[in-house]
């Protein structure tokens, strides 16, 4: 995808009241954007004192099947949902990218834009924390980011073996205060409110003619409609 409907987010690592600002990136596929994905981080924002989240959304997701809506749509929802809520931004490289959206080159890509000592966190959910090792150059993750994680419904928080239990703990921190502190390192497991809610559920209820009202915003169930989507 090349068409230019959002040019790439400046960043600025700026410092409010003599602490670094930590720059919080949220990736996902987004087929569609929905309300787990949005008021769990919500949350996560206050309580870790964030000032910006910068939306992610991937062009080839390496860890699961390809997206039903094409980039394009993916991104316009992500648009329409974060028009009302300033703390959310977007930011399309992954998008741009031919080829898998993996973690890690994004996170280097940051880290070149941001220096090596801004604080640059990873958002992502229990489900994905469970999954982690799967990833490609997991082990490098926290040498480029902290890591924040979202409760969800259904996903425990301790890890399934004793090696990535041992991780966690190794890395984990109680207070978000220290995420400042350090430019990565820290694995912050957040208190969110549980919304049982993924773009799985949302795409077989659209297939089925059942209402989406409680799991998405408004202005995306009218996107799906318009646009044809999630029908087969
Ligand atoms: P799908 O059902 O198609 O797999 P999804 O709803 O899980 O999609 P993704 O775009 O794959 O959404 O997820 C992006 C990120 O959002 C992941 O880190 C995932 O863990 C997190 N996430 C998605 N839904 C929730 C939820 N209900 N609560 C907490 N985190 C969530």
């Amino acid at each position: 995808m090349t068409d230019n409907l959002d040019p790439i987010t400046p960043l600025k690592p700026t410092t409010d009241n003599n602490l670094p600002v930590i720059q919080a990136l949220f990736g996902g596929t987004f087929d569609p954007i929905h309300y787990g994905h949005l008021r769990p981080v919500e949350v996560l924002a206050q309580q870790v004192g964030l000032k910006q989240v910068i939306l992610l959304p991937n062009h080839v997701p390496p860890h699961r099947p390809q997206p039903e809506a094409t980039a394009r749509q993916r991104l316009e929802m992500v648009h329409l949902a974060i028009q009302d809520k300033p703390l959310f931004t977007v930011d399309r490289r992954e998008l741009d990218r031919q080829t898998p959206s993996y973690t890690i080159d994004t996170l280097k890509s940051f880290r070149q834009e941001l220096g090596e000592q801004c604080p640059l966190a990873f958002i992502i959910g229990q489900d994905s924390l469970q999954t982690i090792h799967t990833w490609y150059k997991w082990e490098k993750l926290l040498d480029n980011c902290h890591l924040l994680v979202c409760s969800r419904p259904g996903y425990e928080s301790k890890l399934s073996t004793p090696e990535m239990q041992q991780w966690l703990e190794q890395h984990q921190i109680d207070t978000p205060n220290l995420l400042s502190q350090k430019p990565h390192g820290y694995i912050y497991l957040a208190a969110t409110p549980l919304l049982n809610i993924s773009a799985t559920e949302i795409r077989l209820r659209q297939q089925q003619g059942l209402s989406c009202n409680d799991l998405l915003p408004p202005s995306i169930q009218d996107y799906i409609d318009s646009q044809g989507l999630y029908r087969q």
